[in-house]
């Protein structure tokens, strides 16, 4: 059943290799299999996969085949679905996992959906969230409570990134180090506040970041290029070191300077993601500290939008800081500019 719904639309692409992206007029995508749904998109946010697909960088060239559309994190309606679909109606207010599994392989079989051996990722593998309409299938839909904003809503993708790094083990009334406060990093620090942490504190290279990690919350902001960021965290531990870290930069000197600073048994989790091989000394920060190690990616499906979901429909999460742009669609260039400086939280696009 298809309801108002036009043959065009809107949607930013990445039209070719090179720098940018391009705002055009393509078909909407009315031919849903079975289990596909159809969402008109009221708000998607920007993410670093889309900043690096606009920059064009060695991952983008490595994964992207345009043209597609670019963008996977967005709130929308459903406006039409697949005749076998029925976790879904027409109307209701949804938002989307990105990772798209396939069911099937052992990860899938065993609880570990988001590393799936056959993942698809929306707006990298297929085409994404950047337009007026997006088509989804509907085992990765998520209904959000009509309660929540919007705008807030569309940031759920990030907000589950650091739900998942955070609480894979606890942190309550513990010493916790986030190393890097780019978005993802100040929706980590939003969580934090949430969760009663004895200490938070954050280490940013970028001033207007720190600014804003304070405003946030953070207890102690360092700026690792003037200071040293492990005799901070030692002052700040009565000389114990961080209980948990948390590893936000994908920066070699971060990750270094974070395992550095965690107290011996402590916890890390790694979701930056690094440019080039890294260097550690195993020995000295990891296997005679006894820390341990869990590298995070995705979010756990679905436990971590059960998490996501009851947060933002509890309102025990302000985003009203962390996302500091909310700008028009068709101003995208903005938007990727703002995020290329660095000058920005997280920057939400309307429709
Ligand atoms: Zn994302
Ligand atoms: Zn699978």
């Amino acid at each position: 059943m298809m309801v108002n719904i036009p043959d065009k639309m809107k949607a930013i692409i990445k039209e070719k290799p090179g720098r940018g992206a391009k705002l055009v007029t393509v078909d909407v995508p009315k031919d849903l299999g079975s289990h596909d749904v159809l969402v008109k998109v009221y708000a998607t946010s920007i993410c670093g996969t889309d900043l690096h697909i606009y920059l064009w960088n060695k991952w983008a060239q490595e994964h992207i085949r345009p043209p597609q559309t670019m963008g996977h994190e967005f709130a929308g309606e459903v406006v039409a679905v697949g005749e076998e679909v029925s976790m879904v109606q027409i109307g209701d207010f949804v938002s989307s996992e990105t990772h798209i599994p396939c069911g099937k392989c052992k990860q899938c079989r065993t609880g570990n959906m988001h590393v799936c051996q056959h993942l698809k990722i929306l707006g990298v593998d297929m085409d994404g969230a950047f337009a007026e309409y997006i088509r989804v299938p509907e085992i990765v839909l998520w209904k959000n409570d009509p309660s929540i904003e919007h705008v807030w809503a569309s940031v759920q993708e990030p907000l589950g990134n650091a739900v998942h790094t955070i609480f894979v083990e606890d942190v309550t009334g513990k010493n916790v180090l986030v190393t890097g406060a780019g978005p993802i990093g100040l929706l980590a620090i939003e969580v934090l506040k949430t969760a009663g942490v004895a200490k938070l504190i954050v280490s940013e290279v970028n001033s207007y970041r720190r600014e804003l990690a304070k405003s946030i919350g953070a207890d102690v902001v360092v700026n690792p290029l003037q200071e040293s960021l492990v005799d901070v965290v030692k002052r700040e531990t009565d000389g114990d070191g961080a209980d948990v870290l948390i590893e936000m930069s994908g920066n070699e000197k971060a990750l270094i300077d974070g395992l550095t600073s965690l107290t011996p048994a402590g916890r890390a989790s790694l979701l930056g993601v690094y440019d080039d091989d890294v260097m550690i000394n195993l020995n000295d920060l990891v296997i005679f500290k006894a820390i341990r190690i869990y590298g995070i990616t995705g979010r756990k499906m679905f436990d971590t939008w059960y998490r996501v979901g009851d947060l933002l429909k509890n309102k025990k999460l302000d985003l009203s800081k962390v996302i500091t742009h909310v700008l028009d669609f068709e101003d995208y260039e903005e938007g990727f500019h703002l995020m290329e400086e660095g000058k920005c939280g997280k920057i939400v696009l309307k429709l």
